[in-house]
């Protein structure tokens, strides 16, 4: 590991000290950026993705360390790239979701790879371990703001898709699976087989014999 990554590291596990994740497992915040920073790495990121991937939650969650700071301690490209991840904290929740969704097609390479990590853990989290008090409806439209972010995207290996995409289907079921009807969950089952035919390529015609094939089978039973 690079010297910058790990001063990188080192800062970020100092600053996040003492922070938690949202989810019911109150897992240290570090879990997630040792998280985010794995998938940077695995995805084919470089060494200043990598760091940003450790420092980019600091700006926004770690006051009052500013860009500036970044940039003197870490240099003007990583801290652009962070300012990239970085949401505008003076902005009410809906607009900095919105605004999220607005700017995805306009990041850099470098602040797309780390977004499509942060988000892949993030939606990994709702599946294995959701915030205590969020309903269906919240979990659900978590996970789709997430996939809307995503899937504008400018730069996404697809080894990093495949990944979002396999926690996206988890976290839906689970979702289900833990507040949805038998129905409900059901349904959701034939939504993940007909989106992974989808994405696997299958054309329009085939998913519709699957989903008729399935449908058939369940009035037989
Ligand atoms: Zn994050």
């Amino acid at each position: 590991m690079s010297d910058l990554i790990k001063r990188a590291e080192r800062f970020a596990r100092e600053r996040h000290a003492g922070q938690f994740r949202k989810g019911a497992a109150q897992e240290p915040y570090t879990v997630h950026l040792e998280e985010v920073a794995n998938l940077t790495e695995r995805w084919g990121g470089g060494e200043n993705a990598i760091a940003a991937a450790w420092l980019h939650d600091t700006v926004e969650d770690c006051p009052p360390i500013s860009s500036a700071d970044l940039a003197s301690l870490f240099g003007d490209e990583i801290a652009s790239i962070v300012a990239e991840l970085t949401d505008d904290k003076s902005l009410p929740k809906a607009e900095r979701k919105r605004k999220q969704v607005e700017n995805a097609p306009h990041k850099s390479n470098d602040a797309s790879l780390v977004k499509l990590a942060d988000k892949t853990s993030n939606v990994g989290a709702i599946g294995k371990s959701p915030p205590a008090d969020w309903s269906l409806e919240r979990r659900l439209a978590y996970i789709s703001w997430a996939d809307e972010v995503v899937e504008r995207l400018p730069f996404a290996p697809k080894e990093g898709l495949d990944e979002f995409y396999k926690r996206y289907d988890i976290a839906e079921l689970d979702t289900y699976d833990d507040l949805g009807t038998i129905r409900q969950g059901e349904n959701a089952g034939l939504r993940v087989i007909e989106r992974r035919a989808k994405r696997l390529g299958a054309s329009d015609e085939k998913i519709r014999q699957i989903m008729l094939g399935f449908m058939e089978g369940a009035f037989q039973k």
